[in-house]
């Protein structure tokens, strides 16, 4: 074990802290092929370093000193599910001996439709795992090429079969405003996922990120992007069409069935703390953030030679603290119970956050209801740009 790199201290973790993360996340970064719109941190086609990421991940959990209990465990990436049968049955085992899952726990793994098939279903139920989410991202064939995926929608409708044979839980991710797309595409794709019997949706409009190769084609005019008003007709559509189709629409991009949200990601819009590993993982514990370095390579090289991976880390005040807890919290369509937090909440920021949420209930961005303030459907489509003021 490693114990020079002292990383529970540095994630923030101290004995006397009250109440331990109960949420983990884990980052594959393995991916057949790099999609076009794609920044995250994964690296293609490098079969060969499975089973080194394999090692050095072994090295950060057992950092944890000893195994932590978890309510929910989200396995995302990348690609997890790439990992072969044997390599897969080695990350689980590791997974359930450093981080437990309490009895009902929800434990997700992000999927390719490629991969799901009945063995590798039963495989994953039988180490623990509940849930799925499938990285589909849409039913239409050109619109499927246009993001570069690399399945069909027969073979997208045939993994959301036999994950709903098996698992408990299954959501599927889909994108609207590709290039080129018109919103009778995508309202096509929104019915087509109603009548696949999925128990949650995620919707994202395709961003632009730096780094990412549409990034530098959209900047050359090679893409032309779906205009602000088709994007957000889009975003209204999904609303109205899954809302009218049983799906509760719970966060600013997520429906879900009753009882079917997702109860890691509701963690994170709680303000809860919870454990990261794996590069570019992001975690807060004890009131610390920290985050690990987002090359592989060089992640592995640090844990291999006793460094600690963590490349930024923030300790937040007490304002810091609630300004993130309210903005978080906020995402979620039932809102945050600000009266009863007020009592709580440190004066000066209370009365700059009191200040901003009239100003946005005066816009009709935001309104109060008994002691919850939430997003309006006004609101909802200009919430990325009302965040930065409550941050400040
Ligand atoms: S979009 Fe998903 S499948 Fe495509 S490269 Fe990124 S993580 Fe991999």
């Amino acid at each position: 074990m490693h114990s020079d790199l002292n990383l529970l201290k540095t994630w923030g973790w101290n004995h006397h802290h009250t109440s331990p993360p109960i949420a983990a996340y884990v980052h594959i970064p393995f991916c057949r092929h790099r999609c076009g719109y794609c920044n995250f941190s994964l690296l293609a086609n490098r079969d060969d370093l499975f089973e080194r990421f394999l090692n050095g991940l072994a090295t950060e959990l057992s950092e944890l000193q000893e195994p932590r209990p978890v309510q929910t465990l989200f396995l995302g990436g990348g690609t997890p599910s790439i990992l072969p049968p044997p390599l897969m049955q080695q990350l689980l085992a590791l997974l359930r001996h450093w981080l437990p899952l309490s009895k009902g726990g929800e434990w997700s793994i992000e999927a390719n439709p490629l991969d799901i098939r009945a063995d590798s279903l039963h495989l994953w139920k039988d180490l623990g795992i509940n849930r799925i989410s499938i990285g589909g991202q849409s039913f239409d064939p050109a619109k499927l090429k246009r993001l570069e995926r690399d399945h069909s929608p027969d073979e997208l409708d045939r993994a959301i079969e036999a994950a709903r044979s098996v698992m408990d839980s299954v959501s599927l991710d889909l994108i609207f405003a590709a290039p080129d797309e018109t919103p009778e595409i995508w309202h096509n794709d929104l019915v087509h996922a109603i009548h696949s019997g999925l128990n949650h949706l995620s919707t994202y409009g395709l961003t632009y990120e730096k780094g990412a190769r549409f990034w530098g084609e959209r900047a050359r005019q090679i893409i032309k992007p779906v205009d602000e008003d088709t994007e957000l007709e889009m975003y209204l559509d999904a609303i109205d069409t899954l809302s009218s189709h049983g799906f509760e629409h719970y966060e600013i991009s997520n429906f879900a069935k009753p009882d079917q949200a997702c109860r890691h990601n509701q963690a994170y819009w709680r303000g809860d703390s919870w454990w990261a590993f794996g590069p570019s993982a992001a975690r807060y514990v004890g009131g610390v953030r920290s985050v690990n370095h987002r090359g592989t390579l060089e992640y592995l090289r640090r844990l291999e030679t006793g460094c600690s991976p963590v490349i930024e880390r923030e300790e937040l005040t007490l304002d810091q603290q609630w300004r993130e807890r309210f903005v978080f919290g906020m995402r979620q369509l039932r809102g945050v119970p600000w009266q009863s937090w007020q009592s709580h909440v440190p004066a000066n920021v209370r009365e700059s956050i009191n200040q901003k949420i009239a100003e946005h209930i005066e816009h009709g961005w935001m309104h109060e209801i008994e002691d919850h303030v939430r997003l309006t459907r006004k609101g909802l489509v200009v919430s990325d740009s009302l965040w930065s003021e409550y941050l400040d």
